[in-house]
């Protein structure tokens, strides 16, 4: 490591000079801080802290007990270039190309949206309506990373999905992560747009669809603005043009019994049920996420159960 002490490359400069500082995982570490800092992140300590991990490859552990471990150059190159993504706003999702959902850790990229935590609302309002050892057949429209539908059928065995999206992009992750989870068996995933090359019916019908309106689009956190696909976030002029599209084809593909359940963004719960009613639908009380925002809309065919 001594070769390396006196081989240190200037941080600043980016050259390696003879007596220049040499990098240790918490020097990098409080760099990068105040470059994400500077950037105006939200949470420069520990985004840092991941990326330093990444860059270096590191545990926290290391980080937090061996904190003047010394780092080649090469590693400090790596954690500055992805620091100089974090710097103009590049998503961490992205940056690290994982992101946790539920109990999964998925794979995610430019092509998908990054999962969100209110979204496990869905899921788990979607694990309350399915037995554990029951077979059930759930439709995910809009699949996505996958976050939905895997989570789904991670937690009920018995259970198989058919995931959507118009995106070639979205379909190759969501694959990849069935396959990497364990459920690709009972995974299928196809090009539609909506209910195109849908076949079939379903016991359960999920969907996070685009929701914001595409005005809006621009004016939201550079994070989503800049990098997230405008095919997953822009709902059309009022935001709804996704729901209208979905309640649409619902009430031919849901079985006897059966029920959706649609994300739906601030203030939109209304509006997402009255149409729902207006295509026949009995609407379910909305769940509310931590904030206290109606997230989830539930609804089932009127009539006998
Ligand atoms: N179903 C995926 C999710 O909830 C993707 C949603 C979307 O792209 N709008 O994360």
């Amino acid at each position: 490591m001594s070769g390396v002490r006196q081989r240190g490359l200037c941080w600043r400069c980016a050259q390696g000079h003879v007596g220049a500082m040499q990098e240790t995982l918490v020097s990098i570490w409080t760099r990068t801080r105040r470059t994400l800092e500077a950037a105006g992140v939200e949470f420069p300590v520990n985004e840092a802290r991941l990326l330093v991990e990444a860059g270096v490859g590191v545990s926290r552990l290391d980080i937090i007990t061996d904190p003047r471990r010394p780092i080649s150059d090469a590693q400090a190159a790596n954690v500055t270039a992805l620091a100089e993504r974090r710097e103009a706003r590049e998503p961490m999702a992205y940056i690290l190309g994982r992101k946790s959902f539920w109990t999964l850790d998925l794979e995610v990229n430019a092509d998908v949206l990054a999962p969100r935590p209110e979204t496990e609302l869905l899921v788990e309002f979607a694990l309350g309506h399915l037995n554990t050892d029951a077979p059930a057949r759930v439709l995910d429209l809009g699949v996505g990373s996958g976050a939905i539908l895997l989570a789904i059928l991670s937690d009920r065995p018995r259970a198989e999905g058919v995931g959507i999206d118009s995106s070639v992009g979205a379909l190759a992750v969501a694959r990849a992560n069935a396959e990497r989870i364990g459920v690709a068996g009972r995974a299928t995933f196809i090009h539609s747009n909506w209910w195109r090359d849908v076949e079939g019916a379903f016991d359960l019908i999920v969907s996070n669809p685009p929701y914001i309106p595409t005005a809006d689009i621009a004016g939201l956190q550079p994070e989503v603005a800049l990098y997230e696909p405008k095919l997953a976030l822009d709902g059309g002029e009022d935001g709804l043009d996704a729901y209208r599209a979905i309640l649409d084809g619902l009430a031919s593909r849901l079985r006897p019994g059966g029920v959706f359940a649609l994300e739906v963004g601030q203030g939109q719960a209304e509006a997402v049920a009255a149409l729902a009613i207006d295509h026949g639908f009995r609407v379910g009380p909305h769940r509310l996420d931590l904030a206290g925002i109606p997230r989830v809309v539930t609804g089932k065919l009127t009539g006998p159960d």
